[in-house]
């Protein structure tokens, strides 16, 4: 264009001194600072990882470019001359980040209480040396007190904060609150859900001690009314499991899988084989997340059913006080674990990425497909004699371990091992 100019003005012969000073100007604006810039266009590049990418397909060595905080670009080789910081990731695995849609992260002051109280925990301190960027409460906070969880936690936290409400208005406060049934309302749960829908994902249901229905009912009328699925927590001990899978449909996900307690039948029953009503649910569309917990997670359930074909679909850790130093530890210890029964890399980090966040209707997350938020985790496989612990306090023994390299929370270095992002020292 400017050549063109150029040409039409000197042909006028209408070249003066000012102006070829001025299109000599123009010449260094239009081509020769942009050639500067679009040199280091991308303001990360992670270089030769082994990226492992669910959702797109991807489980192959390959370059992964982030700009202005998304994910720009995904190659074989991307001239490391065009990023301002690159990353050598050989030898790493480069996965999204991963999502727990199972935890209790409504931290507060309350002595023993989950909601607004010392049981939850705050998300930073745990998820981002585990490369998790997204976790999703477990319904700590009802539709009455959501306002106070999400000024008081979500919005002061780098962690992508969602949430299922709790159908019990004030959530996990404790009883005689959590189980009144006066406060359990399906329209105020509905219209709270639609004024944060970014947040909200969808309504739990637990913690609940009486015969009477009314709860799930309401719970799966506020799911029903928002377009959202139902969680199905357990401290249900009066409803049988076969009638709680019955009520739930498809794209509902039941937590606590493969406990074994007093309070809720055992999917796999005392001969080992799985209940056939639990397959039934499963092939209807019921998703089973892991939510390992304290109690939550036992080898006598986990390893028949993955036998026999019951995987779950997310690893929700029920990440709280008590179980944060148990046999849970991580998302990505549950992720070795399952590796530990027979899993492969590809299906944990699916389990732990893409298959999480379509369970939450969110898939803008999970994923790392040109234009999505860059939020990574750059994992190593640790090689050794490791033991995985489950609730009942039995040992697994496994070769291999996942650890967090490095997170990456919307293109922002948010955890660093071992320094392979920082410059070296030099006296
Ligand atoms: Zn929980």
């Amino acid at each position: 264009m400017v050549a063109y100019v150029t040409y039409h003005l000197l042909l006028k012969k209408s070249l003066t001194t000012l102006h070829a000073i001025f299109l000599v100007g123009l010449y260094v604006v239009l081509f020769f600072i942009p050639s500067v810039i679009w040199a280091q266009q991308y303001d990360l590049l992670i270089k030769s990882g082994h990226v492992v990418d669910p959702k797109n397909r991807i489980n192959a060595k390959k370059d992964v470019a982030v700009a202005a905080g998304k994910i720009a670009k995904v190659a074989d080789d991307i001239p490391a001359a065009q990023s301002k910081k690159i990353i050598d990731a050989t030898g790493l695995y480069v996965v999204p980040g991963l999502i727990d849609i199972h935890t209790h992260v409504f931290v507060g002051t309350k002595p023993d209480k989950f909601a607004d109280g010392i049981y939850s925990v705050s998300p930073d301190d745990f998820t981002f040396k585990s490369g998790v960027t997204t976790v999703v409460d477990a319904g700590t906070s009802g539709w009455r007190n959501f306002p106070l969880f999400k000024e008081q936690v979500i919005d002061k936290s780098q962690t992508r904060v969602l949430a299922f409400i709790n159908i019990a208005g004030s959530g996990m406060s404790g009883k005689p609150l959590q189980e009144d049934l006066n406060d359990m309302n399906a329209d105020s749960a509905a219209l709270v859900i639609q004024k944060y829908k970014d947040i909200i994902v969808g309504v739990k249901i637990g913690h609940y001690e009486g015969s009477d229905w009314t709860p799930f009912e309401r719970a799966l009328d506020a799911g029903r009314q928002s377009n959202t699925p139902l969680f199905v927590e357990c401290h249900l001990p009066q409803f049988s499991l076969e009638d709680q899978l019955k009520k739930m449909r498809p794209g509902d996900i039941i937590t606590h899988s493969f406990e074994q307690v007093a309070e809720r039948m055992p999917i796999v029953d005392e001969h080992g084989n799985v209940r056939p009503f639990v397959l039934a649910a499963q092939k209807k569309g019921v998703l089973f997340d892991v939510g390992h917990g304290g109690a939550g997670f036992w080898f006598s359930q986990a390893v028949p059913a993955f036998q026999q074909g019951l995987t779950p679909n997310s690893f929700g850790s029920d990440l709280h006080r008590f179980s944060m130093n148990a046999g849970m530890k991580s998302v990505l210890n549950i992720m070795s674990k399952y590796m530990a029964i027979g899993m492969s890399v590809e299906d944990v980090v699916a389990r732990a990425t893409w298959n999480a966040a379509r369970s939450i209707k969110r898939e803008d997350l999970g994923n790392l497909g040109e234009g999505s938020v860059a939020d990574i985790a750059v994992l190593s496989m640790q090689n050794g004699k490791f033991g995985f612990i489950d609730a009942a306090g039995n040992r697994l023994e496994g070769n291999r371990k996942l650890e967090a390299e490095l997170t990456v929370r919307e293109g922002k270095i948010v955890w660093d091992l071992n320094g392979i992002a920082a410059k070296a020292w030099k006296q």
